[in-house]
């Protein structure tokens, strides 16, 4: 066995799996295994866990709730670090709202807006961590992370903890510097603003209810596979491909949403990259744009 396990083994670090596959940690179902998934069990034990590997030059990811990613067949070489339930917690302070990086976009949004806190109803579809949030700035219905985080924890890449502010995050559309530079979210907090509990509620009812028309939220899959073109959504161009209930193998052009791509059963990473390419070859020829993928390859290919 590597040394460095046997390091992060005697130093306690928390949940130590060899060989766990990772389709049942993503939404998509689908993914081979990790060499090594760390679950650490605090703070201190995340910080020793990446302070660790980096002396030991050892490569590592980290994982949320797996609903952005397409992890490949032959899985993931080093470590995976998820954050557990150490970071599954929320702390209010007047209409301020701190979560963990292991917290439930979701639930945060559920549980602010029964605070009577506005500012997150746009949150109540996007199952992510909040940690994956903030490093995709995830986003719906005209917000996103960018316009109410106010700082967030981190730890760097050589095991320190820093403190970022908003601007430190350099948030674009879809995206944040954690996409150029390596760190944990370990906590975030959020500006929100005193609302009237039965507005919140109803703005979140009506986005559901669009969500549930519109999207094929009982199938495994990754929210919307490209990013959506200057001026237009990809979804209207792959309808317009012809591409709706396009397959191959297990994997599958929703016929509810053209932009989510669903595993009707057995798909591979492989399947879902071989559709991808086809619909980027097709959408390109018929209209000359080239479809950018907002899902993240993990893994070795
Ligand atoms: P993962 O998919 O696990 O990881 C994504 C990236 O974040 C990876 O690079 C990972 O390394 C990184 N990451 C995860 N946790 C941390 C952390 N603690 N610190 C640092 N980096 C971390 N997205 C939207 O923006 N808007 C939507 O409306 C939307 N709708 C969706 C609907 C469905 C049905 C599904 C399945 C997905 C949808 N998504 C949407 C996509 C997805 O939920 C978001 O991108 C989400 O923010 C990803 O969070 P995650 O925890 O699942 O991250």
């Amino acid at each position: 066995m590597e040394q460095w396990i046997d390091e992060l083994r005697a130093k306690h670090v928390g949940n130590i799996l060899t060989g766990e596959s990772l389709a049942s940690h993503t939404t998509w179902k689908i993914g081979g295994p990790a060499d090594v998934l760390v679950i650490p069990s605090g703070k201190r034990e995340l910080a020793e866990t990446v302070a660790t590997l980096h002396r030991h030059g050892v490569p590592w990811t980290t994982l949320g709730r797996g609903s952005n990613v397409l992890v490949s067949d032959r899985g993931v070489r080093g470590v995976v670090i998820k954050l557990g339930d150490a970071f599954d917690f929320v702390r209010f302070d007047g209409d301020k709202v701190t979560a963990g990086g292991a917290y439930s976009f979701i639930k945060l949004s559920v549980m602010t807006g029964k605070e009577g806190l506005t500012g997150l109803e746009f949150a109540g579809g996007i199952p992510g961590s909040v940690g994956g949030a903030v490093y995709m700035n995830a986003g719906a219905h005209a917000s996103d992370v960018s316009r109410i985080l106010i700082s967030a924890e981190v730890v760097l890449e050589n095991g320190e903890l820093a403190v970022w502010s908003r601007d430190d995050f350099r948030f674009a559309y879809r995206h944040s510097v954690l996409h150029e530079r390596k760190a944990i979210v370990t906590e975030a907090t959020f500006q929100l603003a005193y609302g009237d509990r039965r507005e919140i509620a109803a703005a979140m009812a009506a986005f559901k209810d669009r969500r549930m028309r519109t999207q094929p939220l009982s199938a495994a899959c990754a929210g919307s596979v490209f990013r959506n073109p200057e001026g237009t959504h990809a979804a209207k161009l792959i309808e317009a491909a012809g591409l709706k209930g396009y397959r191959v193998g297990g994997a599958e052009v929703s016929t509810l949403h053209a932009n989510f791509i669903v595993n009707t059963g057995n798909a591979t990473a492989e399947d879902v990259l071989t559709l991808i390419k086809r619909i980027q070859q097709k959408v390109e020829a018929e209209t000359g744009i080239r479809l950018v993928p907002e899902v993240l390859e993990v893994g070795e290919r």
